[in-house]
């Protein structure tokens, strides 16, 4: 595999899982140095871990809940003590929780902002505050961050509403800081994935009901792997996409294109 991020070090959020994980087996492979954040299941982080090394790749692992401003704080404190700076941000960590609004309690609805968009407000002021002090980086960029946002950043979803909220909220955030920081050469950018097959949904691709109501709204004809995501993150955080920022890449075989109009309106 080519070496788009050799000598580079990367953090990536809720990593010891599903897309997260991919993500950072992708960047390591292609030469970053990587930071796995978890929060839950020790054991699947040393894995990781592991694999990561047997390729030939360096990482470790950093419990954190990252809507926690202390817990933020100690990880990157860790990580820089580790490998002296960070290049490369991926603010991957997310909940869902459904309910309808009626039933919703502020609790659920705290709990999903915490994660989701706290967290990634957390995260990013971390590594914005680091970046301004890189210099000499093997990137032209002196920082990058990528969002792992959803295709519900725009489209509507009924009964996750709060997690509708915090995607497009990371949408405008983002865009307003890479407003902020592109003068200083920082990038930042999302990756809107569809359905992709992880944990998260598991509910969905193992009942062949909910695969088949998941295929209507699917033009491409499959769900999406974690590699097709950890692949976007992988070139946005690379020099091809030096000129890239504030923007948002759709992962999602189709499901924005308005499926229900493909045989006719
Ligand atoms: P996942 O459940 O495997 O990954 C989420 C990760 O976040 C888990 O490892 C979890 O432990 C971690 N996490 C949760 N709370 C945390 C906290 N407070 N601090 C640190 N880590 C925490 O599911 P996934 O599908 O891999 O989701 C990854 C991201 O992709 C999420 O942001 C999700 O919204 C987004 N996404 C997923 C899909 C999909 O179809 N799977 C589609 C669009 C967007």
């Amino acid at each position: 595999m080519e070496k788009r991020l050799n000598g580079q070090k990367a953090l990536v959020t809720g990593a010891n899982s599903g897309i997260g994980a991919a993500i950072a087996q992708r960047l390591a492979a292609e030469g970053a140095e990587v930071v796995i954040n978890f929060l839950f299941n020790d054991s699947a982080t040393d894995e990781l871990v592991k694999k990561i090394e047997a390729g030939g790749g360096k990482a470790m692992g950093i419990k954190a809940d990252v809507s926690n401003e202390e817990q933020v704080d100690a990880m990157f404190k860790q990580m820089f003590k580790a490998y002296g700076t960070i290049d490369i941000l991926v603010n991957n960590a997310g909940i869902e929780i459904h309910n309808l609004l009626e039933n919703m309690t502020k609790a659920e609805w705290d709990k999903v902002i915490a994660v989701n968009l706290t967290g990634n407000f957390l995260c990013s002021r971390s590594a914005i505050r680091q970046f301004l002090q890189n210099e000499n980086r093997p990137s032209k960029a002196r920082g990058k961050i990528v969002n792992i946002s959803s295709v519900h950043q725009v489209i509507m979803w009924a009964g996750f509403s709060s997690y509708c909220a915090t995607k497009a909220g990371i949408n405008l955030f983002a865009q307003s800081v890479a407003q902020e920081y592109a003068e200083k050469k920082i990038r930042i950018n999302s990756v809107a994935p569809g359905a992709i097959k992880t944990p998260i949904n598991q509910n969905v691709w193992s009942d062949p009901k909910g695969m088949a109501d998941l295929m209507t709204k699917m033009p491409y004809g499959r769900m999406g792997e974690v590699e097709d995501v950890a692949a976007a993150v992988a070139f946005l955080s690379s020099d091809e996409a030096d000129y890239i920022t504030g923007t948002t890449l759709y992962v999602d075989g189709g499901m924005c294109l308005y499926p229900e109009f493909r045989f006719g309106g």
